[in-house]
């Protein structure tokens, strides 16, 4: 059962749905929660948990070998994010540019762009107390954070069984990495607040779901506040909502103190039972 966690926009409480949700399933079930918003993650913040085992993460991009090379042009015509450029003198690489396709490397005639190991990132295993924790981290001055989030997927799947539960606590907005972090879910929870700007944001973010054929479901978090086109919206396109999170200072509190909320206000404990519920009667992924 692998769920993605997701949002349109940064600051709807994906996070904390995530970890309180994670948190809750794991003590009946095997679960693994998953933070894949590498450029930022924020999920640990909220869970105090034990670090198990660190592993450097690496991408493959060209290096420059001058020996052979003709200054032919050949690396520049191919590569598609205009990652390399062959000057006069010289070939240069960018390596924030670079999406580690091979095309240049393998279409040198000379051999001169050798793909080579670089530092993207750092991928951490923590336990907290049943839960299993995996978070992603880019290094700093790193752009390309698809790469760092498909090997964090692999090493969730090799790592966990088909029975574990995996979700994934997804990056904001629409672009590529949401759709990296999306696109093996078996279901997607898009978070939202019933705001204009909540609205507008998970619009977009139901379309490129909808492009990506994913069976959704919406959380809307701060229920209370704002206005009811969200639920309207989402009652005409027939897309379930599946927990309403309060919006309650008491809520606001405890999260700006990193604390998880389930297990001191019963309402969010009440929501998060709605979407085990929800989960499971749906048999998503196939797990009862
Ligand atoms: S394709 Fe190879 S030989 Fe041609 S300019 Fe690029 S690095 Fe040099
Ligand atoms: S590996 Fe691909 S993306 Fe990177 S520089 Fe070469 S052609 Fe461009």
């Amino acid at each position: 059962m692998k769920i993605a966690i997701a949002s349109g926009k940064g600051g709807t409480g994906k996070t904390t749905l995530s970890t309180n949700l994670g948190s809750f399933l794991a003590e009946n079930n095997d679960v693994v929660l998953v933070d894949l918003d590498v450029e930022e993650p924020n999920s640990g913040l909220f869970l105090k948990s034990t670090l198990i085992k660190k592993y450097d993460k690496f991408r493959m991009v060209p290096e420059w070998d001058l020996t052979n090379c003709t200054l032919c042009g050949n690396c520049q015509k191919v590569c598609n994010f205009h990652a390399v450029i062959t000057l006069k003198t010289k070939v240069m690489v960018f390596p924030q540019l670079c999406h580690g396709c091979y095309a240049c490397s393998e279409l040198c005639p000379n051999n001169s762009l050798p793909m080579k190991q670089e530092k993207m990132g750092e991928l951490k295993h923590f336990k907290v107390g049943k839960l299993n924790f995996v978070e992603s981290r880019l290094d700093v001055g790193q752009e390309q954070a698809v790469p760092l989030i498909s090997q964090t997927l692999e090493f969730v799947d090799e790592k966990y069984t088909k029975e574990t539960i995996k979700l994934y606590d997804s990056p904001p907005g629409t672009s590529c990495p949401v759709i990296e972090a999306t696109k093996d879910a078996d279901f997607v929870i898009l978070v939202t607040e019933p705001t204009p700007f909540g609205f507008h944001d998970l619009k977009l973010a139901i379309d490129t779901m909808r492009v990506l054929k994913k069976e959704i479901g919406v959380v809307v978090n701060r229920y209370g506040i704002g206005n009811n086109d969200v639920i309207d919206y989402c009652e005409k396109e027939n897309i379930p909502v599946i927990a309403t999170i309060p919006n309650d200072r008491k809520i606001a509190e405890l999260y700006s103190r990193g604390e998880l909320l389930y297990d001191k206000i019963t309402e969010v404990k009440k929501e998060l039972e709605k979407i085990s519920k929800f989960i499971f009667d749906r048999n998503i992924g196939g797990n009862k």
